[in-house]
């Protein structure tokens, strides 16, 4: 038989080839991606990751149980598309939790959506508000997804950092000590703005705003009737006895505010993607139609689990075995221990009051990194490339987490994740001791 020869028609060549962007232009400017380069470098070269944020330990028994139990029950149904806006078990344990912290009954229907993690929650925020030309503020440093999300949706991101203040008397500093300049705040306000995203307790810093810092925030969203997108996933993750106050419980701040949480950091399962919205049906009727005209359903399975697990934490609340009362216990004895290997070798770390994230100052690590003239890379990302290529020892820059116009105002500092097993954790000590042996012989 002949070959069949593909058509050589001049018209049909040219039609099979694409000469337009194929890409939307609401593409433009947010293709690059900080996680992308550095998990591939920790997976390359590191040793120790301290990098992303996960915990390396497994999540509560009570959590894997419910999973299996799910999986291998008689409840096969269990299996197939469940409500698209949230299981009903969980929606409902959810508004149980939330009408308790807040003090307000809570309608699982209308008050509580499911998302897929914490990062769908945001996507559903970003594009059910956000027009054409509003602004949204974003407090610095950030979740690096805030400002690719706001640009997505065609708004334009205004930053305000937080301003770092030494404490005179030589100590460590604290993430208490990265403040809020009122008056700078203030004037980002303007009617051009729709919405404040505020995480507390934040990361990277591990900062826990203080109810002076949130009653600043809700009164300028009240006089500029602007919306609050507050992401809480690190709402547990609070210690020295900090209290985490939640800005939708505070005057006129419910009817303005959506509250964004993670099953995945609640309960040690980054992996599981559940997360959720609580706020007022007015906004999430909005978060609905975004929800179910994107991925319309979280796994069925998963939100039955999570749901199971809220029900032994409430059975437990405030009591010491619960689970959200040993984990933060547990993750500030590991915070005190990687505080100490780092100021044994010479970094400066700065106490976080909340997350499982630690930012150290690297200021006295600059003759460690060659200088590179001319580059426009800022410094911490250089060092902390440097420091996983030579030491084995994974971390994130902080100017990851700032706007480009502002990366090297802050390009000292280096973040470290401590939710890591003990074994990690001595693994870490061990390169810096080391590197510390290292730095101080001839
Ligand atoms: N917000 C913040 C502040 C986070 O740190 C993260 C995860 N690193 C998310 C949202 C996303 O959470 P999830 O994994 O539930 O999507």
């Amino acid at each position: 038989l002949p070959l069949v020869k593909a058509p050589s028609s001049p018209s049909l060549s040219l039609q099979a080839k694409m000469s337009r962007p194929v890409q939307a232009r609401r593409l433009e400017g947010v293709d690059k991606n900080i996680w992308v380069e550095f998990v591939k470098l920790a997976a390359t070269y590191s040793t120790v990751n301290l990098g992303q944020g996960f915990p390396d330990f497994p999540p509560p028994d009570f959590l894997t149980d419910a999973f299996a139990r799910v999986l291998s029950g008689e409840e096969h149904m269990l299996h197939q598309y469940t409500r698209a806006f949230g299981h009903p078990p969980l929606v409902k344990i959810l508004a149980q939790l939330f009408g308790k912290l807040l003090g307000r009954d809570l309608d699982p229907m209308t008050n509580v959506m499911v998302t897929v993690g914490a990062y769908q929650a945001l996507f559903c925020c970003f594009q059910a508000f956000v027009d054409e030309g509003d602004e949204v503020i974003i407090i610095e440093p950030f979740f690096d997804c805030y400002e690719p999300m706001v640009k997505m949706a065609g708004g334009t991101p205004v930053f305000v950092p937080l301003r770092p203040k030494a404490p005179k008397d030589g100590k460590l500093m604290s993430s208490a000590d990265w403040h809020l300049d009122p008056a700078e705040l203030a004037s980002k306000f303007s009617e051009r703005t729709k919405a404040i995203v505020l995480n507390s307790p934040n990361n990277p810093l591990g900062k826990v705003f203080s109810r002076g810092e949130l009653e600043l925030i809700a009164d300028l969203c009240v006089k500029h009737d602007a919306l609050c997108i507050s992401d809480e996933v690190y709402e547990w993750l609070v210690y020295d006895g900090k209290e985490h106050i939640r800005i939708a419980s505070l005057q006129g701040m419910w009817d303005r505010t959506v509250i964004i949480g993670s099953a995945g950091k609640t309960f040690s399962a980054t992996g599981w993607k559940v997360g959720w919205t609580v706020g007022p049906n007015r906004l999430l009727q909005h978060l609905r139609t975004m929800h179910q005209n994107s991925v319309y359903h979280c796994a069925t399975a998963m939100q039955e689990a999570v749901a199971q697990g809220f029900q032994r934490e409430l059975e437990h609340y405030g009591k010491p075995d619960s689970y959200f009362v040993q984990l933060s216990k547990e993750l500030q004895q590991k915070r005190d221990q990687l505080v100490q290997s780092l100021v044994a070798v010479g970094m400066k770390p700065i106490i976080p009051e909340g997350t499982y994230f630690l930012v150290a100052d690297i200021s006295e690590f600059k003759s460690d990194v060659p200088d590179v003239p001319n580059s426009d890379e800022p410094y911490d990302s250089r060092f902390a490339k440097w420091m996983v290529k030579n030491k084995g020892l994974a971390a994130i820059p902080l100017s990851a987490f700032y706007c480009g116009a502002h990366k090297n105002n802050y390009n000292r500092f280096i973040r470290f994740c401590f939710a890591k097993e003990e074994a990690t954790l001595k693994a870490a000590d061990d390169i810096l001791q080391k590197w510390k042996l290292e730095k101080t012989s001839p």
